[in-house]
């Protein structure tokens, strides 16, 4: 296979371009100096934008390039999701080391194409530039909401009980096994495709089942924070309430590592956390009928005094730190 430098931009460009589909509502596609989309009527558009970095969230000897396209969109509609919207749309903003072979940039496409075909989203435009070291990978991604059905952080209050969709562990349990030299654990496999919870975050919003919501990107810790300091109060979780298989407690405890601690601390889920009124249970309950076998695991409560604390079988426990990209 040619290197991206024997290729040259036009060609890489077309070799992309060639590869999307345009729904109808896409006026002006790739090609052109910007694309042009017909507006969703009566929604307001929900935009986001990240950027995966080779070194810094991928590297090479672990993660087939398909793992890296998939992740560079859903880590974005997982963005989406987490306000409750439906994704429409994604820019790509691909920066290439000129020696790098041409099947890797075809393998990102691949993944990331499956992802967007799965979700109906439309690769709309984007831009290929030249890096001097690693690869990155930049998405914006772009979806639509009504008006009084945006999720934020900032809706929880006192009383209400916390939620979180799916597992969580299996993340930070695959990164590391991965790091170990990988045993095929479906834990690996869920931190290389991770599944955004684009449906779930929808129906929330849809049903108004929630108050607040985000996404676990950075792990439980950092949600819990995130959701009680932008809302203004604090909150108890249950630390043995939290859904964390089997699987991936044993293979904490064969090395040592205290499963429920791994699993609050541990990041890469892209599952949603959120906040219900007791009240709204039925919306929820509503919300678990349609989402079918994805379970929703009530964790914890809402509380007025500001601290934020899980309480684990032998103690209450003070939130370790959450992962912060400089420190
Ligand atoms: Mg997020």
């Amino acid at each position: 296979m040619p290197t991206a430098s024997d290729l040259g931009e036009r060609a890489l460009i077309q070799r992309i371009t060639g590869r999307l589909a345009a729904p109808a509502w896409v006026l002006v596609g790739p090609g052109d100096d910007a694309a042009v989309v017909e507006p969703q009527r009566g929604t307001l558009d929900v935009l986001t934008t990240d950027a995966q970095v080779e070194g810094v969230h991928f590297d090479h000897r672990f993660m087939p390039p398909d793992a890296i396209g998939h992740r560079a969109l859903a880590v974005n509609l997982s963005d989406l999701a987490a306000m409750g919207a439906r994704p429409r749309m994604a820019l790509l903003s691909l920066v290439l080391p000129g020696a790098l072979d041409v099947a890797i940039v075809d393998g990102v496409l691949d993944g990331m194409l499956r992802v967007a075909e799965s979700h109906h989203v439309a690769i709309v435009g984007g831009n290929i530039s030249r890096s001097p070291g690693p690869l990155m990978i930049d998405v914006t991604a772009i979806g639509s909401i009504g008006r009084r059905r945006v999720l934020t952080r900032r809706g929880a209050r006192p009383g209400d009980l916390v939620f979180v969709t799916g597992t969580i562990g299996d993340g930070a349990a695959g990164l590391e096994s991965l790091r170990e030299g990988g045993n095929g654990t479906p834990q690996e496999t869920r931190f290389l495709y991770p599944e955004a919870r684009v449906r779930a975050g929808m129906l929330l919003a849809s049903n108004r089942a929630a108050t607040a919501c985000m996404d676990l990107s950075d792990g439980l810790a950092d949600g819990v924070r995130q959701i009680a300091e932008a809302s203004g109060v604090g909150m108890s979780i249950e630390a043995e309430a939290l859904p964390v298989t089997g699987e991936v407690r044993r293979w904490h405890e064969a090395r040592g590592g205290h499963p429920l601690e791994k699993a609050v601390a541990g990041g890469d889920d892209y599952e949603l956390l959120f906040t219900v009124r007791p009240s709204h249970l039925g919306r929820l309950r509503a919300v678990q009928r349609l989402v079918g076998t994805l379970q929703l695991t009530r964790i914890g409560v809402v509380t007025r005094e500001r601290a934020v604390v899980v309480r684990y079988s032998d103690g209450t426990r003070e939130l370790p730190p959450g992962f912060e990209h400089f420190s």
